[in-house]
């Protein structure tokens, strides 16, 4: 593990089970195995996104400073994940708790478990939207936009709703 700090930011997705919990959970499991929680986004309500069938999710985004590499942060998210009970089934099924990696600094990274800035960020708008309140002006490595014109670029037709600050 490097001593320097690198800047991530991630996705916590749920719906399934006390959702705020999930999240309160998984913050505090963050702290200790992955680093600081510097910023936190509002919480967004979205109807299941690829997989319909399946009730509404829960999304927030944060901002961690990391001491870990890619590979390092990846297995501690999942980690995470599986502590909070996440049983793998369907592909974009119903989960108690999804922690995706949208950014790590600006690196842009293709390995055949870890794609990162997460491919299909720019299609979400319950991606976009929390992102955007934590990191407007940061700039997508290869999209060469930053995160409020990717929301205004946006097409999902699928809303995020503001729930709670
Ligand atoms: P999606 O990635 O479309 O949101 P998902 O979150 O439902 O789908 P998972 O089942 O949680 O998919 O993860 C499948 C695999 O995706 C993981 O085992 C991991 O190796 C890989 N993966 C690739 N890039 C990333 C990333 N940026 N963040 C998290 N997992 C990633
Ligand atoms: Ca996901
Ligand atoms: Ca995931």
């Amino acid at each position: 593990m490097s001593e320097i700090s690198n800047t991530t930011y991630l996705l916590l997705g749920s719906n399934e089970g006390n959702r705020f919990d999930w999240f309160e959970k998984a913050m505090q499991q963050i702290k200790q195995t992955v680093g600081k929680i510097v910023t936190k986004s509002s919480l967004y309500e979205t109807a299941a996104w690829g997989l319909e069938d399946q009730p509404d999710f829960l999304n927030m985004a944060i901002c961690v400073e990391t001491a870990l590499s890619p590979l390092e942060l990846l297995a501690a998210i999942q980690q995470v994940e599986l502590n909070l009970g996440r049983q793998r089934t369907l592909k974009w099924g119903q989960r108690t708790l999804d922690i995706d990696i949208l950014f790590y600094n600006h690196d842009v990274i293709n390995d055949p478990q870890l794609t990162i800035p997460h491919p299909l960020l720019q299609e979400r708008r319950f991606a976009i939207s929390p992102l955007a309140d934590i990191a407007p002006d940061f700039i997508h490595p290869i999209l060469n936009k930053t995160i409020a014109q990717l929301l205004e670029d946006c097409t999902d037709p699928l809303p995020a709703t503001l729930i709670a600050d």
